[in-house]
């Protein structure tokens, strides 16, 4: 594997018509870190930082939070690093972390779980805000939050970090040169507001794979639905579109961080409607470079066009084909 790396690290994402596509990976620990290098991608766009806490006997103390943040962005030197704030509960259930009745949830991807956790236990988030700050002293902290839903929810969460800001500003600790705060567009709800929600946003962050669970009300967990939708299907794509199009005007960068993206196909789908940003899986950044550099974004974004306002029978056909005929 590391062949095939070095092989497409040099590997510069630009289309036969002459865009730059931004290829990021993802990460959530000091260990993924490495890839970086390896793989040429153009930074972190998904570290998630629940891994620290999943793998912790006890909830992990703000030392060594801060200590992780600031391995993470030296060993990312001038590459962006999106820190996602805790994205635990639901399935990543934490034993130092209970729901206050103690019983355990029916439906947990819809339950407690992300920023409904971290609003609620104000601490971590406090806790976790600082080490970020701290850990960014003298750089760019690119911040976001898991499962919004509503706008108030990122209002509240911002909220959080610039009072711990504040806090340190009066300590005289070394600042972040500049704070990006952006959200995850994971639950169906959040892209009606986008119109409210946009101008306050430095980036979205779509995660189809949250996004898709609850499109479909199809858990991404159970393998027995794991073929009752499609990446490729009409449905997420006309949505995703739409979700472009709500933020287009504003000054919003959108990456798509779900492992859609590492897909050739869906990667292809995802340029045919606008995404220019990708954040995947490390294994996938190379080979999706490659592909990127075959396609024009004209004849793509056009064929898409078509299909999404008369859907053939398999859109995913439609994909193979249209790429089988280009060679790509
Ligand atoms: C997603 O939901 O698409 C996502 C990137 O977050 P996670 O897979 O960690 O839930
Ligand atoms: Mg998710």
């Amino acid at each position: 594997r590391q062949a095939a790396y070095a092989k497409l690290r040099d590997v510069e994402p630009f289309t036969r018509c002459g865009t730059r596509i931004t290829v990021m990976m993802n990460a959530g620990l000091r260990d993924d870190m490495p890839g970086l290098a390896l793989t040429g991608a153009d930074g972190i766009g998904l570290f998630r930082t629940e891994f620290q806490f999943l793998v912790s006997a006890t909830l992990p103390a703000r030392e060594r939070q801060t200590r992780l943040y600031r391995d993470v962005l030296d060993a990312a030197g001038d590459k962006p690093v999106v820190f996602r704030t805790v994205d635990i509960g639901g399935d990543k259930v934490l034993p130092y972390l209970r729901h206050n009745d103690g019983e355990s949830e029916e439906n947990p991807a819809m339950g407690w779980r992300a920023l409904r956790v971290a609003l609620e236990r104000g601490g971590l988030l406090k806790v976790q805000a600082r080490s970020l700050l701290e850990a960014a002293g003298g750089r760019t902290l690119n911040v976001m939050f898991p499962m919004v839903t509503e706008p108030w929810e990122f209002d509240a969460a911002r909220e959080v970090f610039e009072s711990q800001l504040a806090y340190l500003k009066t300590q005289k600790k070394l600042l972040p040169e500049a704070i990006r705060y952006g959200a995850m567009l994971e639950v169906p709800a959040l892209a009606e507001q986008l119109d409210v929600l946009a101008p306050k946003l430095s980036f979205l962050s779509i995660g189809t794979n949250d996004l898709t669970q609850f499109l479909f009300a199809a858990d991404r967990a159970n393998p027995k639905l794991a073929e009752r939708y499609d990446w490729l299907s009409p449905a997420i794509l006309r949505f995703l579109k739409r979700v472009i199009q709500g933020v287009a005007g504003h000054s919003v960068d959108v990456t798509v961080c779900g492992e859609m993206g590492g897909r050739r196909l869906e990667a292809l789908a995802l340029l045919g409607i606008g995404i220019r940003r990708l954040s995947i899986t490390p294994a996938s950044v190379g080979p999706i470079k490659e592909l990127v550099r075959k396609i024009d974004l004209d004849e793509i974004g056009k064929a898409m066009n078509g299909w999404l306002m008369a859907p053939p029978p398999s859109l995913r056909q439609a994909l193979v084909d249209w790429a089988q005929q280009r060679g790509i």
